[in-house]
């Protein structure tokens, strides 16, 4: 009779998830911090590590000084045990969609109906906060290899993340686009993801509470030294990130068109050292290589996605301490005296780079004072600031 539990009926039951896991300490007039689990339906773990936060919290509130509310992602994607449905709810976070789904609630997709309920759940507690309000993101990767932080390199982001104790990545979102994180980040709302290790490991689910529970004390909604699963949480973490570089950026990004025979070669795990011209995966008969010396990140043993894989290298602590620096000293407001740099005509506070004019200067230039690349052709590169404007309200 083993087989009846089998059915996927079964196991869809089993894994629905409500969409608000836990609603605590909106009383407090602390800070707040809104926690998604999720957000591709085959990443569970980080669900599953909300989870536990909330019981623990409900059932002590020790050290309880702000709001915490955990989210359910994609909550169809988690019961059918898939990274989505119709499309990636992760890719679709741009005005222009949300525009759309607000605009006519009937005509939406699978995850355009989770954008929406999602969307209005974080504005509205985003809003009710009396001060700081951040978001966390959990994730967990189709690879093994040791978890990881993901965020844009802005100083509010540094302050929320560089706590826990995990290699942080950065980079990534100029390779993604319509992300969570980048939909939030864009309003002013620091927001930091974590990849906690492989889908099914039940060691991901203890990864992405720790986490949390760091998060939760970094951004304040906890007293500092005032939970017992914070030494454990940390010492969990530290183990797993040893020998890993603290920081690191992404380099290059393998795409994937839907619908190619995309074939990671097997055994590699993030953060495993790869050298230039080794075959990483084929793409029908065609090898792919490392473009060149480096780490791998995230590589795709699962059938959907559209990222085969990501090369990066260490940033040195050096250089984030000299684009802090940089960037509390506002050099930012002087790149156009720079050769071949002009304000852009059309997006305020961006640059457009002549890149042959200004070649001596990578846009590792630019990452140091606080900007990322927002768009590329032969001629120009379009940069734009990262620091964020000042939070303004959401929801009306
Ligand atoms: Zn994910």
């Amino acid at each position: 009779m083993a087989d009846v539990l089998d059915v996927p009926e079964q196991r869809a039951a089993q894994a629905e998830f409500p969409r608000i896991l836990g609603d605590i300490g909106g009383e407090l007039r602390g800070p707040t911090l809104v926690c998604v689990g999720g957000l591709h339906g085959n990443e569970p773990s980080g669900v599953h590590g909300l989870q536990r936060v909330i019981r623990k919290l409900e059932a002590d509130r020790t050290g309880l000084q702000g709001r915490i509310l955990a989210l359910t992602g994609n909550r169809k994607g988690l019961a059918a045990d898939e990274r989505y449905l119709a499309h990636d709810l992760n890719r679709a976070w741009t005005p222009e969609r949300l525009a759309r789904v607000h605009a006519d609630e009937d005509a939406v997709t699978d995850e355009d109906a989770e954008l929406l309920e999602l969307e209005t759940l974080i504005a509205e507690a985003i809003d009710q906060a009396p001060g700081y309000a951040a978001l966390f993101d959990l994730h967990s990767t189709s690879g093994g290899g040791a978890p990881f932080v993901t965020m844009d390199d802005t100083l509010a982001n540094r302050a929320l993340a560089f706590k826990v104790p995990a290699p942080h990545v950065l980079g990534l979102e100029e390779e993604l686009a319509g992300t969570m994180l980048g939909y939030w980040i864009e309003r002013g709302v620091p927001a930091v993801g974590f990849e906690s290790g492989q889908h099914q490991d039940p060691g991901s689910v203890d990864r992405a509470e720790a986490a949390t529970w760091i998060v939760l004390e970094t951004s304040g909604v906890v007293a500092r030294g005032s939970r017992p699963e914070m030494d454990n949480a940390r010492q969990l973490l530290r183990r797993t990130a040893e020998g890993l570089p603290e920081v690191v950026e992404v380099r290059y990004r393998e795409p994937v068109v839907n619908g190619q025979p995309f074939r990671m070669r097997p055994g590699y795990v993030s953060f495993q050292r790869v050298r230039s011209g080794e075959v990483l995966a084929d793409n029908g008969n065609h090898e792919i290589t490392s473009p060149e010396n480096g780490m791998i990140l995230m590589p795709l043993y699962q059938k959907q996605g559209e990222d085969g894989f990501f090369i990066i290298r260490s940033v040195r602590p050096f250089w984030l301490r000299i684009s802090a620096l940089l960037r509390h000293m506002r050099v930012d407001r002087f790149v156009h005296w720079l050769p071949g740099v002009k304000r852009h005509p059309k997006l305020p506070g961006a640059f457009l780079v002549d890149r042959r004019r200004a070649r001596w200067f990578a846009l590792e230039v630019f990452h140091l004072l606080g900007f990322r690349r927002a768009a590329k052709t032969r001629e120009h590169l379009v940069v734009t600031p990262r620091e964020p404007r000042r939070r303004k309200r959401l929801t009306t």
